[in-house]
């Protein structure tokens, strides 16, 4: 079975899988930015990641990128030139609001189904989309609800491992701690977070905090709404683009007052009493949001940025969480 690879939250695994093909989603490993491979100048540590990860894998049958940033929009162009592996640009509009827009999510799917056909894929029926968004819904479901009592790396290694392998895989390994977690609860906000990055929750940790809500994009705030079951039932492709894309809050939305609504709840379901907000440098678009969230919360927030896997730079991350800590203890 060819394994198509992507990293962007707006791809839903359910349509790649209903065509009988792996998806994958790619969290890089912030080494991969070190490495000459993809090197290209002025590009965002994650993008760096993604290429370099992308050219070193040999198994891709097939590489879904999305346009959400320009940056990501530009690892189509780079990978066209430097890789052979078959590549799909899909148009994700940053504006959301009207029905013309969600029309060209769904049309945008209906020709990702045919390049994955392309591949070697098969048309799904309405019935196999459903069971096989079933399946997913009902997964993470259950990674949720165990996030209330995994120790937060744990519950961001157990969403990446959900993103990169099939739904059961992930759940036989999700293994609850006996002992409460303590510690000053904080949220982390941002874009996509590396493999490297999860650093950042031991250090949390062993600071004294624990990270009740990761809003990251590779975290909980990069997981699709949970499906209508009747929408499931009579049109699964429809339930399945509404999930996707008016689900998913994101600082590219426009506008994105959508992701403030969405911490709001996530926020009145936890005591947070600080959030750390997590950006890459040459990330424009995070570090926009940056000033907007510190006008819109009461919360103490940490700017912690990062250009990537450098000891100095891990350093420095953990020297002001420790401050940030000291200072809500
Ligand atoms: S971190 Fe920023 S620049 Fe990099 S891919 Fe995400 S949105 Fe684009």
């Amino acid at each position: 079975m060819k394994t198509i690879i992507y990293t962007c939250p707006y791809v839903p695994a359910e349509w790649i899988a209903a065509h009988g093909l792996r998806p994958s989603r790619i969290i890089p490993d912030a080494a991969g930015t070190t490495s000459q491979a993809g090197r290209t100048e002025g590009l965002c540590p994650f993008v760096q990641g993604f290429i370099n990860e992308v050219m070193a894998d040999k198994k891709a049958g097939g590489i879904v990128i999305t346009t959400v940033c320009d940056q990501m929009r530009r690892v189509y162009d780079i990978l066209l030139r430097r890789c052979d592996v078959p590549l799909f640009l899909m148009n994700v509009p940053n504006t959301w609001q009207n029905v013309a827009v969600q029309k060209l999510y769904i049309d945008e799917l209906k020709r990702l189904g045919r390049f994955l056909i392309d591949l070697g894929g098969k048309s799904p029926s309405d019935d196999a989309l459903a069971k096989i968004m079933l399946d997913y819904d009902t997964a993470r479901t259950s990674i949720l609800t165990a996030g209330g009592y995994l120790p937060a790396r744990q519950y961001a290694e157990t969403i990446a491992a959900f993103g990169r392998d099939a739904p059961g895989e992930t759940l036989n390994n999700i293994t609850v701690p006996e002992l409460q977690i303590e510690g000053v609860p904080l949220a982390i906000l941002g874009g996509p977070l590396m493999r490297q990055d999860f650093d950042i929750f031991d250090i949390v940790a062993q600071a004294g905090g624990h990270i009740v809500l990761d809003a990251t994009e590779t975290g909980q705030r990069g997981l699709c709404a949970p499906f209508d079951r009747l929408g499931l039932r009579d049109k699964p492709l429809l339930e399945l683009a509404s999930a996707y894309f008016c689900g998913i809050q994101d600082a590219s939305r426009r506008p994105n007052s959508g992701l403030y609504k969405w911490l709001k709840c996530r926020l009145a379901d936890t005591a947070v009493r600080g959030i750390i907000f997590h950006r890459y440098v040459w990330c424009d678009m995070w570090h926009a949001e940056l000033q907007r969230l510190k006008d819109w919360t009461d919360l103490p927030v940490l700017d912690i940025d990062t250009a990537g896997n450098n000891q100095t730079a891990k350093q420095r991350t953990t020297n002001r969480i420790r401050a940030f800590l000291e200072t809500l203890q």
